[in-house]
C-alpha cells in the first residue's frame, strides 16, 4: 500500500496536542489542499476521557465550510491513545462511518512514552494499516 507521507513538524504538532490533552484522548485534522501544504486542526474533544473522543460536530460544520472555502480537503484525522497502543479500538473502527470522508486515521499511541504514530484505513469497520513516513 502507498505510504502516507507527512512532514515532521505536523508529526510534532500532533504528539504536542496528544501531550497536552494527557491524560485525555485529543483529536483533530490535518487539513490542506495537498499533503505538501498541509496543517493541524485541533478540535474540541466533547467527550474527554482517557480511552474516547468525539469531535464536536458544530465545530466539524465551522471547520468544513473554512476548508471549502479555501479548496482544502481532510487529508488525515488524528486522536491520541494516552496509555494504550497506536491501533483502532473497537469503538474507533465501528464509528469510523460517521467520519467517511476516505481519509487515513492516525493514532499517537503511547503519548508520555516515547509516543508512537500509526496510520489505518478503516473502511466498514475493517481496518488495514498504511506505513506512515515522516519527510
Ligand atoms: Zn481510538
Amino acid at each position: 500500500m502507498e505510504p502516507i507521507q507527512i512532514p515532521e513538524s505536523i508529526l510534532n504538532e500532533m504528539i504536542e496536542h496528544a501531550l497536552e490533552g494527557y491524560p485525555n484522548e485529543v483529536c483533530g485534522l490535518i487539513a490542506g489542499r495537498d499533503l505538501n501544504d498541509p496543517r493541524v486542526l485541533r478540535m474540541t474533544n466533547t467527550d474527554p476521557s482517557p480511552v474516547s473522543y468525539r469531535m464536536d460536530p458544530r465545530e466539524q460544520l465551522i471547520v468544513e465550510k473554512e476548508m471549502r472555502k479555501n479548496g482544502e480537503r481532510i487529508l488525515a484525522i488524528y486522536h491520541s491513545h494516552p496509555d494504550s497502543e497506536a491501533f483502532p479500538s473497537a469503538k474507533d473502527a465501528r464509528e469510523a462511518y460517521q467520519w467517511n470522508w476516505g481519509a487515513p486515521y492516525i493514532i499517537i499511541g503511547k503519548v508520555k512514552d516515547s509516543p508512537s504514530v500509526r496510520a489505518f484505513y478503516i473502511e466498514e469497520g475493517h481496518v488495514t494499516e498504511v506505513p506512515l513516513e515522516t519527510l
